[in-house]
């Protein structure tokens, strides 16, 4: 499989190519299709695989093909991330592939001065990279309302179940709209875990790799 064969679309095809990706990985090659095609879905996968590339090329092609710009204090796709180096590079991801479109983002995780992460959400936009806990902080000081939410990534869960983030992950899901497309990244697949992604995905594709 070649990125050509994915659906992706000419401006993310030239930053892979100046990224010098030659190939698209197995999680890459068998969850982007799906993911444009609007599917929920469950990545069993570590970090190493592509993963962050599998969701974030699919999410940036979908903002861009209705490049609406996210309206005041909301957002268009969010992704929870375990912690801050994840978090960050995430963001990064976000910032290498979408380098030839108009796709705005931030991040925001805690130890850091909230007055400045209030004032990038509070005008809007299009992708938010988060931690739990400080996400859930900048909700309660109506910073960024969920409502506009149209694709939600948990990546790691295992880790952030791990850290203690269960509680904020449910206040956080309770807060999006129903109509949204959602994809859930665990390394390990225990009871607790499947349950959690079996209430929140939607006959979701499963890749495991
Ligand atoms: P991840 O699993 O998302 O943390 O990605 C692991 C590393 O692989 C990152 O440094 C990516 O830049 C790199 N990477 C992702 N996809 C590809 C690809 N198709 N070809 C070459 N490198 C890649």
């Amino acid at each position: 499989t070649n990125f050509t064969d994915l659906n992706l679309s000419e401006p993310l095809l030239r930053a892979l190519t100046a990224e010098g990706y030659e190939k698209p990985t197995p999680i890459q090659a068998q969850s982007i299709p799906s993911l444009l095609a609007g599917r929920d879905l469950l990545g069993i996968a570590q970090t190493g695989t592509g993963k962050t590339a599998a969701f974030a090329l699919p999410i940036l092609q979908k903002l861009a093909a209705h490049p609406e710009r996210a309206q005041r204090g909301t957002c268009r796709a969010l992704i929870l991330s375990p912690t801050r180096e994840l978090a960050a590079q995430i963001g990064e991801s976000f910032r290498v592939y979408g380098k030839f479109l108009k796709v705005t983002r931030a991040v925001v995780f805690g130890g850091v001065s909230l007055n400045k992460q209030v004032d990038i959400l509070r005008g809007g936009v299009d992708v938010v990279v988060a931690t739990p806990g400080r996400l859930v902080d900048l909700i309660e000081r109506k910073a960024l309302t969920l409502s506009k939410v149209e694709i939600f990534v948990l990546d790691e869960v295992d880790q952030m179940l791990d850290l203690g983030f269960i509680h904020a992950i449910r206040k956080i899901t309770g807060m999006l709209p129903a109509q949204r497309q959602n994809l859930f990244f665990s390394a390990t697949m225990p009871k607790e875990i499947s349950g959690l992604a079996n209430n929140l995905l939607t006959d979701p594709v499963r890749v495991e790799v």
